[in-house]
C-alpha cells in the first residue's frame, strides 16, 4: 500500500498534472477541456482516491480485479475504467461495476464480455489494446491485425467499441514514447476514417505519468495518470 498522502501533497500533485495537461493541450492546438484525466488508483487507499474525486477527479481506472473489488464499495462517484490485464474468467466479477474496460486485449476477452454483458443487459464500452512497440512480453493485438479485430469486436452483442488504448515500450527518457504515440494516432485515424458499422472510435487512451503531455501532443483523448497525482506506490 502506499504511504497515506496529505490532501495538500495531493492538490499541489493534481495542479502540477492539470498544469502539464493544458501546456500540452496549448502546445499542440487543442483544448485541454477534450482530454479526459483518468486517476489510476491502483494502491491508493478508497479515502484518498474519494478525495481526489471531490478535488474534480472524474474518471478513475483500476487494474486488478481483486483490488477493484476491495474498494469500489467505499468509493463515491467518478466514472470507473477497467485498465489492467483481465482474465477471461474474471469478467463477470466486474461487468457490473466499471462503465468501460480499456484493455481488451484477445477477441476471447470480448466475447466473453460480450456473453456478460447480454446477460446483465448492459452495453460495455471497450477500447482495444494495441501492442504499439510489438513487444514479445506484452498483450494487446497488433498494429496490423487491430483493424480486423475492431471489425470482429463490433459485431459483438453488449459490446460497444469506442477506440483503442496502448502502453508502449518502457523509456528511458519520456520523449522516446513519441513515435510510438504518433504511430497509435495514426492507426486510429485511419480506422476511424473506415466508418466501421457499429464502433464510434472517439477514445485514444495513451500516456501515463512520465509521458502524458507528449501523448496530449500527439493526439490521446484520455491520459491514465498514477504516480504524478498520488506519488510513488510502494508494494509492501
Ligand atoms: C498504473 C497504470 C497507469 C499509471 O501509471 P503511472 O506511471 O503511475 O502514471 C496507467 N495505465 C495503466 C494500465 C496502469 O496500470
Amino acid at each position: 500500500m502506499m504511504e497515506k498522502l496529505s490532501a495538500e501533497e495531493f492538490d499541489l500533485n493534481y495542479k502540477n498534472v492539470l498544469k502539464r495537461l493544458y501546456a500540452a493541450a496549448e502546445k499542440s492546438g487543442r483544448k485541454a477541456e477534450e482530454i479526459t484525466l483518468l486517476a489510476a488508483t491502483k494502491t491508493v487507499d478508497a479515502d484518498t482516491v474519494n478525495y481526489a474525486i471531490q478535488k474534480g477527479i472524474t474518471h478513475i481506472g483500476e487494474n486488478r480485479v481483486q483490488e477493484l473489488l476491495s474498494k469500489q464499495d467505499r468509493i463515491v462517484g467518478a466514472h470507473r475504467h477497467f485498465i489492467g490485464h483481465l482474465q477471461t474468467n474474471k469478467v463477470k466479477d466486474i461487468i457490473d461495476k466499471v462503465e468501460m474496460i480499456e484493455s481488451v486485449d484477445s477477441l476471447r476477452l470480448a466475447e466473453e464480455i460480450s456473453k456478460q454483458a447480454v446477460k446483465h443487459g448492459i452495453v460495455m464500452d471497450i477500447l482495444l489494446e494495441v501492442n504499439i512497440g510489438g513487444e514479445e512480453s506484452k498483450s494487446g493485438f497488433s498494429p496490423e491485425e487491430t483493424e480486423n479485430a475492431v471489425r470482429k469486436t463490433a459485431l459483438l452483442p453488449g459490446i460497444a467499441v469506442k477506440g483503442l488504448m496502448t502502453i508502449p515500450p518502457v523509456a528511458e527518457m519520456p520523449e522516446d514514447a513519441r513515435k510510438f504515440f504518433r504511430n497509435m494516432y495514426k492507426l486510429f485515424i485511419d480506422i476511424k476514417g473506415k466508418n466501421i458499422d457499429n464502433s464510434c472510435m472517439s477514445v485514444l487512451s495513451m500516456g501515463m505519468s512520465n509521458d502524458f503531455d507528449i501523448a496530449v501532443e500527439e493526439g490521446a483523448t484520455l491520459v491514465r495518470v498514477g504516480t504524478s497525482l498520488f506519488g510513488r506506490r510502494v508494494y509492501k
